[in-house]
């Protein structure tokens, strides 16, 4: 039976509702219920997700948010008792011009000022070492830190969810959330498929549908839904396992090992929000799919022989400026957001759980000042510029 109250409700059961109702429930925050319309968790962007873990960002709160975020990460096991399948292989950014890598010194100093002291600039001699197999053809240098790489978004998600659970929080699937009842500017109830829960707290984790349930508070929250694609391979046994996570800044173009084979994916700049209520939401756009595909055999030659395995398509949450909407909102007492993580939420997903439960229990964020990332930010101009969002 679905709870009739509850202290905070959680709508979306990605990594955000789970990190978030993890950290509610280890606050010992009260009754907390998470919402998901879907069978299972993680069905939404992060269940198709590439799995990269990164500090290379040129903004500090994002720097600070992987700092937090990775470091729990690489110590999941000890904290949980579960493995994240976290995997250091290194982020290698490909810079083929002069203005790129001015850029990556600046990000470079910005990061290493932040504390991650470990991020280089390579001289295309030491990429070719690292990467033996990729064309460098244009490639001027390469910015790479060899504590980024990938974990598993699948694992993580549900972790936090089973810690939640264990200390109280109620996990709702099958429940989609169909409305939210104000009263004097106040959240009061949210009405479900399965009945209303009366409550006076709601936090939107709900991705790339963040903007719908904002619209049930008629609060607009500028967020959309961006078709993104990558594909797998089968075992390609001249990659070694541990090659780093290579990124072709210019194009987007993404690889990484990812079981015996390869993970690749690119964005497609020109991709317009999806509809969201379209029947082939996910379906691959098969004229992108084989400019991807020429784009990775450019820099991959050896791919010639691969045969691919899995074609998936996601979609980004896209803000205005690629960063996330955290925090409280003016006009709704009670209602909070986590989402719009523009393609890097699942790395971010920890702090970003630490950081909306201290909003929320404490009245600020206090581990990371996420105070820049509220939604008003869009109406007053303060947009932040960030330039590492592939
Ligand atoms: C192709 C691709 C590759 C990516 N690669 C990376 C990467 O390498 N590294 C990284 O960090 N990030 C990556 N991302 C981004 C990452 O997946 C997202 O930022 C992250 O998963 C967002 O999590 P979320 O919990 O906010 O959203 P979601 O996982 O989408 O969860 C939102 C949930 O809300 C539920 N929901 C929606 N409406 C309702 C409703 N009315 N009632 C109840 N439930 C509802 C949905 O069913 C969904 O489960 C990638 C994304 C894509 C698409």
């Amino acid at each position: 039976m679905l709870p009739t109250t509850a202290d905070i409700v959680i709508i979306g059961g990605g990594c955000m509702g789970a990190s978030v109702a993890y950290q509610l429930a280890q606050r010992n925050a009260g009754k907390i219920v998470l919402l998901e319309r879907e069978k299972f968790l993680a069905m939404g962007s992060t269940g198709r997700n590439a799995g990269g873990v990164r500090h290379q960002f040129s903004t500090p709160v994002n720097i600070q948010l992987s700092n937090y975020s990775l470091d729990v990460i690489q110590r999941f096991a000890k904290i949980f008792g579960a493995s994240a399948e976290y995997r250091p292989l290194g982020y290698l950014f490909l810079l083929t011009s002069p203005q790129e890598i001015s850029v990556f010194e600046k990000n470079i100093a910005l990061q290493q000022a932040l504390g991650v002291h470990d991020v280089t600039l390579l001289e295309p001699a030491e990429i070719a070492r690292r990467a033996p197999q990729v064309n460098l053809e244009g490639v001027l240098g390469g910015s790479f830190c060899p504590r980024d790489g990938t974990a598993d978004p699948y694992t993580v998600t549900q972790t936090f969810a089973a810690h939640a659970r264990q200390r109280g929080a109620r996990i709702e699937t099958e429940t989609t959330v169909i409305g939210i009842e104000t009263q004097n500017g106040r959240v009061t109830r949210v009405q479900t498929n399965r009945g209303d829960i009366e409550t006076r707290v709601v936090v939107n984790c709900a991705g790339p549908w963040a903007a719908r349930i904002g619209a049930l508070v008629d609060l607009e929250i500028p967020i959309v839904p961006l078709r993104r694609q990558f594909f797998n391979t089968a075992a390609i046994p001249e990659i070694a396992r541990d090659h780093p996570f290579v990124i072709e800044f210019a194009t987007s173009l993404y690889f990484h090992p990812d079981s015996a084979g390869l993970l690749i994916g690119m964005s497609n700049k020109a991709e317009t929000p999806r509809d969201l209520d379209a029947p082939n939401l996910y379906a691959i756009d098969e004229t992108f799919y084989h400019e991807m595909l020429a784009r990775a055999l450019y820099r991959l030659p050896l791919l010639e022989n691969a045969r691919v395995t899995k074609r998936i398509a996601g979609l980004y949450e896209m803000t205005p400026d690629a960063h996330p909407i955290l925090g409280a909102t003016r006009d709704v007492s009670g209602f909070y957001i986590c989402a719009g993580f523009s393609g890097h939420g699942f790395q971010h997903s920890p702090a970003a759980g630490v950081a909306l439960s201290e909003i929320i229990l404490d009245g600020k964020a206090k581990t990371i000042d996420v105070s820049m990332l509220d939604l008003e930010r869009f109406r007053e101009k303060r947009m932040i510029l960030e330039a590492n969002v592939i």
